[in-house]
């Protein structure tokens, strides 16, 4: 039995949507997907609910079987952030003029392909800044792609 499975199995679809009515328990991220085990059930954790909690996809994806202890430690060991940067908070960081701003959100209505690179070019900047690595060529690729996306050639 695959891992998901064994999980869709233990945890009730109900019970699930709760958990994951919560942001990322780790970074904050508002569209946490996935349910974590704190402590893994490869290192004798449970499925009771208070070793449950919601994380974003980066944030699982890197934990694996680390103890959140032994996860920051291991961050530390190499100079990236904790807790993790959620993308929100990457945001917060850019910047961005209230105009680039504006057409960073309608990218994600707009399926353009200038729309496209924006958020492709957000989201390489939010994964580097989550792990800590520099940003700066992926906030400049940002601008680029938000200038080419609003048509300024500034
Ligand atoms: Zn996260």
């Amino acid at each position: 039995m695959s891992a998901t499975s064994e999980l869709r199995e233990r945890i009730p679809a109900s019970l699930r949507r709760e958990i994951l009515d919560d942001v990322c328990a780790y970074c904050g991220h508002p569209f946490a997907t996935e349910v974590d085990h704190v402590v893994p059930l490869s290192r004798g954790g449970t499925y009771d609910r208070d070793n449950l909690v919601a994380a974003c996809k980066r944030c699982n994806a890197e934990k694996l079987d680390f103890t959140p202890e032994e996860w920051q430690t291991w961050r530390a060991e190499r100079g990236a952030a904790w807790p993790p940067m959620s993308p929100w908070d990457a945001w917060a960081r850019l910047d961005l003029t209230e105009a680039e701003k504006d057409a960073v959100l309608a990218a994600h209505a707009d399926r353009s392909p200038a729309g496209a690179a924006v958020l492709d070019a957000m989201s390489a900047y939010a994964t580097a800044a989550h792990a800590g690595l520099p940003t700066l060529a992926a906030e400049a690729a940002l601008h680029a792609a938000v200038a080419n996306l609003t048509g300024e050639t500034s």
